[in-house]
């Protein structure tokens, strides 16, 4: 599904390689947690699979197709099978919950039917049912992360990548969007969560894959962080209140889902706290389409429009209608960039094979 060979990646202006030979290969429905200190490369490596940049040597095959050799015209295409989510959530601060999401299926020319089924389905999904209404600023910061998840997985993509995810979120929250994560995971969505947070890889026992210096220096099937020497030591306070309880409580709860997960124990008991939603419903992947219309650029008074030049299908059979995104508003936050809408230029992406 995800496939590095020999994959080299120098940044221009550097003497040292960011990447140097690296090679894995992820499976369709693997959750892979991508290790290692600050720098080591794993942001980079997240860049090369969305194809934000290119290789400077060697391949990197995902969903079955080498990245470098997708035109410009499809890179937005290709990247629709793709989710992400990232440290700081990249929420458009003037859009309500609901709108943060349906954005990601407007920009696709999602009918307005399908968005009013696919948005409350996801917002139910990461716990954020009743909560259509408010603002990103209206939200706590592991709710902010939530609407950026379903934002993610709105579209049902079969890859979900997580730089750092919970780098902004105390370790409690940071524990709900990991079993959020690993839900999402057993729903077949192939995760990939690049973390220096060792805690949470250590319980959930998945394949690890450490970075050191851009070099792949470990590759565990069911690994915990390893080498914790390059993590800030932390004072450790008295672990006492409500905060430090739910904590603990979450860790015991993830451990039994992951068990529950690989079916070895009896069915889930309610949790007990924090109050984490458990909603039934997990998305199925969509499968790839190989040969997408292309997306029309229409210049207007107002910025660039896009509009999907056909109508498409949904993924529930549903005909869909293009639908046309104001992209001035979004430009500052790399939405735009991140959706492969933005107006940058060939060369920007890399040389194609
Ligand atoms: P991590 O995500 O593990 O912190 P990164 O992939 O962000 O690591 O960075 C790996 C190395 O590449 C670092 O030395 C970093 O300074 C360098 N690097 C990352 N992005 C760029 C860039 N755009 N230009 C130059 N150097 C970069
Ligand atoms: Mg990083």
């Amino acid at each position: 599904m995800i496939r590095f060979e020999k994959v080299s990646k120098k940044y221009r202006g550097t003497s040292k390689p960011a990447l140097s030979d690296v090679e894995f290969d992820v499976q369709r429905g693997e959750f892979v947690f991508l290790v290692g200190a600050s720098g080591s490369g794993k942001s980079s490596c997240l860049r090369l699979i969305l194809r934000e940049d290119t290789a400077s040597d060697g391949r990197v095959v995902v969903l079955g197709r080498d990245v470098r050799g997708l035109s410009t015209r499809k890179v937005p295409y290709f990247r629709r099978h793709i989710g992400s989510v990232f440290q700081d959530f990249r929420l458009l601060p003037n859009k309500t919950v609901f709108q943060n999401v349906a954005f990601s299926l407007q920009v696709i020319g999602s009918s307005r039917a399908f968005i009013q089924q696919s948005v409350p389905e996801a917002l139910a999904l990461v716990g954020l049912a009743g909560k259509e209404k408010r603002l990103p600023h209206e939200l706590s910061g592991g709710e902010q992360q939530r609407v950026a998840i379903a934002r993610a997985i709105v579209n049902r993509p079969q890859i979900l990548l997580a730089d750092e995810p919970t780098g902004n979120l105390d370790p409690g929250t940071s524990i709900d969007i990991m079993q959020l994560l690993a839900r999402i995971n057993a729903g077949g969505t192939t995760v990939v969560m690049a973390t220096h947070e060792a805690g949470f890889v250590d319980q959930m026992q998945r394949r690890v894959i450490e970075l050191r210096g851009g070099v792949v220096v470990r590759d565990e099937r069911h690994g915990g962080y390893g080498d914790t020497s390059g993590l800030p030591v932390l004072t450790p306070e008295t672990v006492k209140g409500a905060a430090a309880t739910a904590a603990l409580t979450a860790v015991l709860e993830l451990q039994k889902q992951i068990a529950h997960d690989s079916g070895a124990v009896e069915p889930l008991p309610e949790p007990i706290a924090p109050p984490a939603p458990q909603p039934e419903t997990v998305l199925p992947a969509v499968p790839v389409v190989d040969d997408p219309p292309p997306v029309t650029e229409v210049q207007t008074d107002a910025g660039t429009r896009v509009a999907a030049s056909e109508p498409d299908t949904g993924t529930r059979g549903i005909p869909i209608a293009p639908a046309e995104i104001d992209l001035g508003e979004i430009d500052g936050l790399g939405a735009a960039d991140r959706l492969g809408l933005g107006r940058r230029d060939d060369d920007e992406v890399g040389p194609t094979a």
